[in-house]
């Protein structure tokens, strides 16, 4: 019966007999991503680098989503990892106490901010970021008896069912039926895509605005929300900072109608964005955060961190099996430790802010690059057409480029014209540069094989009419 199933769901018997990575190619489904860009099998790491099977090597500007922060195979990560295997204590420990989760709670309680760590609880998920974000939507939903979230638009906070109601992104949503009916989307500020149409402070001024009201008008249709989720710098939604004013004019507002504030720092924690968590930047007390990716140190782990008053649920209410990833607490904690004595967190601003300006160089080259934005080492450099409109075609087409010239970044925002930079908060200098030469490089080909294929069209056009303009003359 297996059999027949392989045989009727196999387009040729190729794929039956497919190893290594054809076997990956013909067996993975449809909805792989990272994959189809960077065609290879990447066998090693280090830092900044990967090396693919035939040892090509990468300047890896991803670093899996930043989900490394410290780059690959950081050798004290890899030391404290060892000697904790070989120690004998357990790799998984559901939510029982272990030296491991002592130490890593430590750590984290000494990196969050003292005003928000005085009175915090923290529950450890599942080990995903979207565990971690229906976790606290469970939590505000139990805690406040409320059934509406407020989201916002190019808002990304996961693929399961609760967190991908939230997403802003309509192509994953779109085909899939029964998401949470009562998310309402609010506008994220953009000066540069104002959704007001106005720019600027006034686009900042309107967003609060609209919420405000629609929190405060008995007709707005919204019934009071358990929380209000947001991340602090959009990443997926194409790398747009929140700015600080308009993050404390949102706190105000959430205190004033007492709609706990929850900021996603799934991607922003933990030094990305040139501060420990993206939210201190506006000095601002969140009631929640919800933090994965870094977290672990480049292993699995998640969890909300969040004002004890919201400690309402009963025992057992959130449970999970894969919450006590020893392996992640030693390299977390390992992570957050060396985030703090070596001044990482500074370095990543320099690096971020050097980025920064190269991009804006570069863009006063190539017209394509619209608008570069971003915060600390989370960058992104968004592509446009000869008209302004947002070009995700171009954009892909450096992306690929860039693989082919040795470099991984990723691309996001709307339509995909982002470009995007989540490098390892160690890198250095001359790999910032690097990366923009090879960018400028990439940049250059896609221009000249677009121009080329141009004059080939021209050329296949000029025939076409060679020919029948022949054809007509010689009849
Ligand atoms: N929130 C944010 C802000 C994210 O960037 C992501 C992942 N890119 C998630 C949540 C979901 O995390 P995961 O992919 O681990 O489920």
């Amino acid at each position: 019966m297996n059999k027949l199933n392989i045989t009727t769901d196999c387009q040729s018997t190729d794929c039956l007999k497919a190893s290594g990575f054809g076997l990956l190619r013909a067996r993975e489904s449809n909805a792989k991503t990272y994959a189809r860009t960077f065609d290879c099998i990447i066998q090693r790491g280090l830092g900044t680098r990967v090396w693919d099977s035939d040892g090509k090597e990468y300047l890896d500007m991803l670093a899996c989503a930043g989900a490394l922060p410290l780059g690959h195979n950081h050798p004290a990560i890899l030391d404290e990892v060892f000697a904790f295997l070989r120690s004998g204590q357990i790799q998984q420990g559901l939510d029982i106490a272990t030296p491991a989760k002592v130490a890593f709670t430590e750590e984290l309680m000494e990196s969050l901010p003292v005003d928000f760590a005085q009175s915090v609880r923290l529950h450890f998920c599942g080990p995903t970021g979207s565990d971690a974000v229906e976790a606290a939507i469970k939590l505000f939903k139990t805690a406040t008896g409320r059934r509406a979230v407020v989201a916002f638009s190019g808002g990304y906070h996961g693929m399961t069912m609760g967190a991908l109601s939230l997403m802003g992104n309509l192509n994953p949503k779109a085909p899939v039926s029964g998401l949470s009916a009562e998310t309402h989307f609010f506008p994220y500020p953009n000066s540069k895509r104002c959704p007001f149409g106005v720019g600027g402070k006034d686009g900042e001024r309107l967003a609060l605005q609209y919420i405000d009201n629609a929190l405060s008008d008995p007709e707005s249709g919204i019934t009071k929300p358990a929380l209000i989720l947001l991340e602090a710098v959009q990443g997926e939604g194409g790398c747009i900072p929140a700015p600080d004013e308009w993050l404390r004019g949102l706190r105000e507002i959430a205190t004033r109608h007492d709609v706990p504030l929850v900021i996603d720092e799934v991607q922003t924690g933990f030094g990305r964005t040139g501060s420990m968590f993206a939210f201190t930047h506006a000095g601002i007390r969140p009631d929640a955060i919800i933090l994965s990716k870094a977290l672990g140190g480049g292993y699995p782990l998640a969890l909300i961190a969040y004002d004890a008053k919201y400690d309402k649920w009963a025992p057992g209410a959130h449970t999970g099996t894969f919450r006590g990833n020893q392996i992640a607490m030693v390299a977390g904690a390992a992570t957050m430790r060396l985030l703090r004595d070596k001044n990482i967190v500074g370095h990543a601003q320099e690096m971020g802010a050097r980025l920064q300006q190269g991009l804006k160089a570069l863009a006063r080259e190539f017209h394509c690059i619209g608008d570069v934005r971003g915060r600390g080492l989370m960058v992104g450099a968004e592509i446009v057409s000869t008209e302004g409109k947002l070009d995700g075609s171009l954009a892909k087409a450096v992306k690929v480029e860039c693989f082919q010239l040795g470099m991984i970044i990723e691309t996001g925002g709307r339509h995909g014209a982002v470009l995007r930079f989540l490098p390892s908060l160690l890198i250095e200098p001359a790999d910032i540069d690097l990366a923009l030469r090879l960018l400028g490089q990439s940049i250059t080909n896609v221009r000249a094989s677009e121009q080329a294929r141009c004059r080939l069209q021209h050329t296949e056009l000029d025939s076409v009419f060679l020919s029948t303009h022949l054809q007509k003359n010689d009849i």
